[in-house]
């Protein structure tokens, strides 16, 4: 079993570090620690035993795939839950969060500028979390190594950006140590729910809901838009359930997909509680030719009727 599963802190590199990457963060640690350097400094002196013996182990592959494997098992088995949560925060340097846009804002494009706190290594003790004049604990960064604060960056969002897309903003997320580059900010799109509108692979949907009236006799629609509304002929006797398709009306082209289109699909609106006053009515109506199911004689629809 492993003795010590930070030799990636001790060399301060990320998990993913190239076998170069190492080796340069080895040269250049080893030179800084080396007791000819550090004549009579007992510290150094450990530090320096410290990352030759990180660096036997992952500056050779196999050995370093060997730990890997060892240091991931540890960690699921849940055995070392303090040293998990502390490699855990070493290790992860990307920053994942979310971005809500209205539809009206993806369909335009622009930036947001967002807030978190960025974990970046301490300047005090340069990441060892101890001070290396007499060995004690980093009262700056209470011994972890690293201190965070607020940072702020601007997301610039494509026009037609779409949900779920993801937006990488490389070099803004965690600085987890001097040798290894900054983490990502990685930004998801959310899109806030529309009141009217429902947003599907770059098209947008709209339920019209109609009554007798307008099925009979057809007339001006009024239709939301992403931008505000827009008004419609409707053909008299439209069926339940058709669509009509305003072209390029939903989400704009981006990233080698066209334009989106409005969708607006027609649902009959009947009514599903009558008085018996309407009642009357209707059964008024249902005397008059043309109301009634064109049935024949026997009752029954023949082929062909329409
Ligand atoms: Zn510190």
């Amino acid at each position: 079993m492993l003795k010590n599963p930070s030799f990636y802190v001790t060399l301060g590199v990320s998990l993913s570090a190239s076998q170069s990457e190492i080796r340069a963060a080895y040269r250049k640690l080893a030179k800084r620690f080396h007791p000819d350097a550090n004549a009579g400094d007992p510290r150094s002196e450990a530090r320096f035993k410290k990352i030759g013996e990180a660096y036997e182990v992952l500056g050779d592959s196999g050995k370093r795939r060997d730990y890997d494997r060892g240091y991931a098992s540890r960690s699921r088995s849940g055995r070392s839950p303090s040293r998990k949560q502390h490699a855990e925060r070493a290790f992860d340097s990307n920053v994942k969060i979310r971005l809500y846009l209205t539809i009206a804002a993806a369909c335009k494009g622009g930036y947001r500028k967002v807030r978190f706190n960025r974990r970046t290594v301490c300047v005090v003790c340069e990441g060892l979390g101890e001070m290396q004049v007499d060995g004690t604990g980093c009262k700056t960064c209470q011994g972890s190594g690293s201190v965070s604060y607020e940072h702020t960056v601007r997301v610039n969002y494509p026009a037609g950006v779409c949900e779920n897309e993801k937006l990488i903003i490389a070099g803004e997320g965690h600085i987890m140590s001097s040798n290894s580059r900054p983490g990502d900010l990685m930004v998801t799109v959310v899109y806030k729910p529309h009141q009217y509108l429902e947003a599907r692979d770059g098209d947008l949907h709209y339920n019209c809901f109609i009554g007798l009236d307008h099925y009979i006799q057809g007339g001006r629609l009024k239709v939301p838009t992403v931008d505000g509304k827009t008004v419609l002929y409707l053909e008299p006797r439209i069926s339940d359930g058709e669509t009509i398709r305003l072209s390029k009306r939903g989400l704009p082209a981006h990233g080698g997909k066209p334009a989106g289109d409005l969708i607006i699909t027609i649902r009959h609106c009947l009514p599903k509680k009558l008085s018996r006053k309407e009642m009357e009515r209707i059964k008024e109506l249902m005397r008059l030719p043309g109301f009634s199911p064109p049935v024949d004689a026997k009752g029954f629809f023949p082929r062909g009727v329409d």
